[in-house]
């Protein structure tokens, strides 16, 4: 079959051979690809932003697998060669349309994964013009849909990018959150609050550094955040106490244990059971005593201990 293009800036008609089995093949290969990733891309994409960020970075990992999958069918494509220009140009306009959309998912997914937008610019049309390289490509489409595809190419490829970039800042995000103290590292309830306070023992006023949990004795103590023990042994006041390091300028201490499970430099994760709870030290009954330093400074764990993760 072969379709005669004619068009008034043209003197002589235009002829594209369907017969011929390599400009056959190139188009059947760019429109499958073209249908393929928008589809996938626009589905996963809008399941993704609907739910939370966890759901969101699943959904990105199965779009960039299915991704991959389509490239490698596409290696094997071959299909029914009497597909028509006219009908390439109405699947453009769709994929347009799907693209278009997509920008808006992307866009939706930053905001999701509370992100710098400054960093994703999905609303950004790409960058085209410039020299036009219609030679030696051994096979001529109408132009409007040649630059069309060359377009949307290149739209995909940068939404692909994109959505990678934006899956391992929100990989970063999740990890940071691992470090951050989240939590009560016992269950039980607050028995003293972080502030000034009369002391226990002698009445005066005195700071008190952190909060104290009343639990009762050999009560698992869980580590609120991932990161290292750097102290793990008897402190003057603190009884048996441990210390963790995080890593990110937190730091936080458990004291009056009854037992310590942990040893200095070993690596703990969030929720690990570093202690049981006790009352040794200065102490008036069996509880945790627990303090949260940031940047060398202690700060009120309140906040931390109300947060969830
Ligand atoms: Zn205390």
């Amino acid at each position: 079959m072969q379709i005669i293009l004619v068009s008034r800036a043209r003197k002589l008609p235009k002829t594209l051979d369907l017969a011929n089995g390599r400009l056959r093949w190139k188009l059947l290969s760019l429109l499958s690809l073209a249908v393929l990733a928008c589809l996938s891309l626009g589905g996963a994409l809008a399941l993704a932003v609907a739910s939370p960020r966890d759901h969101a970075l699943a959904q990105i990992h199965e779009l960039q697998q299915q991704i991959r999958a389509q490239n490698d069918q596409l290696g094997g494509v071959r299909a029914d060669a009497q597909r028509s220009l006219d009908a390439l140009a109405v699947k453009l306009g769709q994929l347009q349309a799907q693209s278009t959309r997509l920008n808006a998912l992307g866009q939706r997914l930053v905001q999701v994964g509370k992100l710098d937008s400054g960093d994703f610019d999905f609303d950004e049309s790409p960058a085209v013009g410039g020299v036009e390289d219609m030679g030696g490509t051994g096979y001529a489409l109408p132009p409007a849909l040649a630059t069309g595809i060359d377009q949307l190419t290149s739209q995909f490829d940068r939404q692909q990018a994109q959505l990678s970039a934006l899956q391992s800042l929100l990989l970063d995000a999740r990890i940071e959150s691992n470090l951050k103290p989240t939590g009560m590292p016992v269950p039980g309830y607050i028995s003293s609050y972080f502030g000034v306070r009369p002391d226990p023992f002698d009445g005066q006023s005195a700071r008190h550094t952190g909060i104290d949990i009343a639990t009762p004795l050999g009560t698992p103590v869980h580590a609120v955040a991932e990161g290292m023990v750097t102290f793990a042994g008897v402190r003057r006041g603190y009884g048996k106490v441990v210390e963790i390091d995080h890593g990110n300028g937190y730091m936080t201490r458990y004291a009056h244990n009854s037992k310590l499970d942990v040893r200095p430099g070993q690596h703990v994760q969030v929720g690990d059971t570093i202690a049981r709870a006790g009352s040794t030290g200065r102490s008036t009954g069996s509880h945790v005593h627990f303090e949260v330093w940031y940047r060398g400074r202690v700060v009120n764990p309140l906040a931390f201990v109300r947060n969830h993760r």
